[in-house]
């Protein structure tokens, strides 16, 4: 054998045609463990695992047989201590001096394999990272979900309480403290934009005696019912909310002393002429102010208060502005 040949980076050895070796060179006899002597002459099985064995009876001398050559045919050796050195097999049959021979070239495969099953391993731990993160966004997509509809929830419930807080039990209409915050927000228009307001303080004449005429619960369904009343005839929702007892206040916007008095007026013909579903006959006192430079929230009040009271004194049933007694 040619020396390059001999010292060649791959393993070499030419086989007859039933597979006995002819000659070998220094790298394979490295690789397998052996010395040159021990193995010329001994048959290529020498160097495979059984399984090995019965693949180059099928595979490798068919096809070599046939076309000549046999290309990346992959095989396990085993070496004198019986370790697996796996390789890529390349063979090509030819006639040399009328003998057919067979050459045999290895190229290792082990570096390579190591290479791959690493690839693998960490192709598998990608793989399992990419899932862990798709469960965990999947997981974070729900509790996102779940927060969006706890929000809701919470803002339902807070428009909920908002309202409870703002309404009145018994008639469903605002209430003393919305009243108080309408008050404020209509001061600070009058304040920064002069937009003049009115109130008009609303009182069931002779209540007491509905009370003990029909009884407690038939007084409440007056109430409720002259709630439904007087926000009809306003015509528009929040203007009129219940003080307390049966007393009742209307913000009017957007409305002078003349407007104010002229819709009191009007409030107490629709009550007076209402048909009760209990009791015959209902009439109601207002007092009405107007919002002004020196007003304040209690004086405005105080001002409706005072109508109010004249009205009373003037016989009921009548509505007063609070300029007229001023
Ligand atoms: P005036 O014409 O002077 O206003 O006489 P009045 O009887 O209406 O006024 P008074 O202040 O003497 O009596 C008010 C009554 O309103 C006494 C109270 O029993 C009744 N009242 C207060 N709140 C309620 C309520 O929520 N339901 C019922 N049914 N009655 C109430
Ligand atoms: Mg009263
Ligand atoms: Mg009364």
């Amino acid at each position: 054998m040619e020396e390059r040949l001999k010292e060649a980076p791959c393993g070499f050895i030419s086989i007859d045609e039933s597979g006995y070796i002819l000659e070998i060179n220094n790298r394979f006899l490295t690789w397998m463990g052996y010395e040159e002597d021990a193995v010329t002459g001994k048959h290529i099985e020498t160097f495979l695992t059984r399984v090995n064995r019965m693949f180059i009876h099928t595979y490798f001398f068919p096809t070599i047989q046939l076309h000549n050559s046999v290309e990346e045919f992959y095989i396990n050796l085993t070496n004198s201590t019986g370790e697996s050195i796996p390789v890529l097999l390349n063979a090509r049959r030819y006639v040399r001096e009328g003998v057919p021979v067979i050459d045999c070239m290895f190229i290792q495969m082990k570096q390579r394999i190591d290479y791959e099953l690493e690839l693998r391993s960490l192709q598998k731990t990608t793989e399992k990272a990419y899932q862990d993160r798709e469960e965990a966004f999947v997981q974070l997509e729900k509790v996102y979900a779940e927060i969006a509809r706890k929000q809701s929830e919470i803002l339902e419930m807070n428009n909920e309480l908002l309202n409870l807080s703002n309404t009145d039990k018994l008639t469903n209409i605002s209430n003393r403290r919305f009243f108080t915050e309408e008050l404020e927000r209509h001061i600070d228009r009058y304040t920064k934009e002069g937009i003049v307001f009115s109130l008009l303080m609303v009182d069931i004449d002779h209540f007491k005696k509905v009370n003990d005429t029909y009884g407690h619960l038939a007084g409440d369904s007056v109430l409720v019912q002259l709630a439904g009343l007087l926000t009809q005839e306003v015509g528009s929702d929040n203007r009129v909310a219940r003080l307390g007892g049966e007393e009742f206040v209307i913000i009017l916007p957007e409305t002078n002393a003349e407007e104010a008095l002229k819709l009191a007026v009007k409030l107490n013909k629709a009550v007076e002429n209402a048909n009760w579903e209990i009791i015959n006959r209902l009439t109601v006192s207002i007092g009405a102010s107007t919002f002004s430079e020196n007003d304040t929230d209690v004086t405005i009040v105080n001002c409706a208060d005072q109508a109010l009271y004249w009205a009373k004194e003037n016989g009921r049933n009548c509505s007063i502005h609070y300029k007229e007694i001023g």
